[in-house]
């Protein structure tokens, strides 16, 4: 049986790319005539949590029609798992006292690969951490070997990278994104991850940390971004590109839905569709491959 989920942060509204991802998730899922969609709600970054959003969030998809299976996951309350996991990788972590700047900093270095961890807190002596310590609280990093990881995508075939030395415990002592994730997707039985393409390259460091945790990788579906006429990825100030914004303009849940399952070759413009309909017609494989171009309010 498939299970995906569906994990959106309460950190703004959703926007059409966002609404569309969600319901590819749910056709993915649903493929399987016994597949599952869960919800989560990834609210550890608690300086971009809105209050009200991940309601606003939630009833949006389900004017859409999206249903979604229980149990609903908020990361807030997996603090306990978390840590559990880190603890069990405590042989393959260091700790990183680099700020945001020094990274880029290093990064910037010519044998440096860009995006990447340069490895500055790679090697630290215990004398040098203790020092370094007496004035900032570490990040905690993954010690990542630097044997290739391959991947295999439904859209993009295999993706083969070598993986970075991520953060799993940011300096504030939250679990980072990568861990949280990793480790939600596998205490949920989640097997189908389905989500916008500019997670591709975490897909292999996150695959990497679920091997190394002893958990199934699951199967990934990076799909194309919306992107606004200047070929950017689709943002609130683009107009009017959230549910709310197009309702004052007379466009309603169905026809967004229309809208999207036009852009997805699974309806003619002006077609009336339920997601049952959608279901039927949806096959992954013929799937368009290029962004969602969005001309907002159209
Ligand atoms: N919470 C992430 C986002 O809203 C999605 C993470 C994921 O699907 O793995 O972009």
């Amino acid at each position: 049986m498939t299970r995906g989920r569906y994990a959106p942060s309460p950190t703004g509204d959703l926007h059409l790319g966002n609404l569309r991802t969600a319901v590819l998730a749910w056709l993915f899922a649903h493929s399987d005539p016994d597949g599952e969609l869960l919800y989560r709600i990834e609210d550890l970054d608690a300086s971009r949590v809105r209050p009200g959003l991940a309601d606003r969030q939630r009833a949006d998809l389900e004017s859409l029609g999206l249903t979604f299976d229980p149990p609903t996951v908020v990361q807030s309350d997996r603090f306990t798992a978390y840590d559990e996991a880190l603890r069990r990788l405590t042989d393959r972590t260091f700790p990183c006292f680099c700020t945001r700047r020094e990274i880029a900093e290093a990064a910037s270095a010519p044998h440096a690969t860009a995006g990447r961890y340069p490895g500055t807190c790679r090697s630290l002596t215990a004398t040098e951490q203790a020092v370094r310590g007496r004035d900032r609280t570490p990040a905690i990093r993954l010690r990542a070997e630097s044997a290739p990881v391959t991947v295999t995508d439904l859209l993009h075939g295999e993706v083969t990278a070598v993986p970075d030395d991520i953060v799993l415990r940011r300096n504030d002592g939250v679990a980072a994104y990568n861990l949280a994730v990793v480790v939600d997707d596998a205490g949920s039985g989640v097997d189908q991850v389905v989500r916008g393409d500019d997670l591709l390259e975490s897909a292999v460091n996150q695959s990497y940390l679920a091997d190394l945790l002893g958990f199934p990788a699951p199967t990934y579906a990076h799909v194309p971004l919306a992107l606004n006429a200047d070929g950017r990825r689709l943002a609130k100030r683009d107009g009017a590109v959230t549910l709310a914004d197009l309702a004052v303009r007379g466009v309603d849940p169905g026809d967004v839905l229309t809208m999207i399952a036009v852009s997805l070759e699974l309806a003619v413009p002006g077609e009336s569709v339920t997601l049952a309909d959608l279901r039927q017609r949806f096959d992954p494989a013929a799937l368009p491959h290029r962004p969602w171009i969005v001309s907002p309010g159209s």
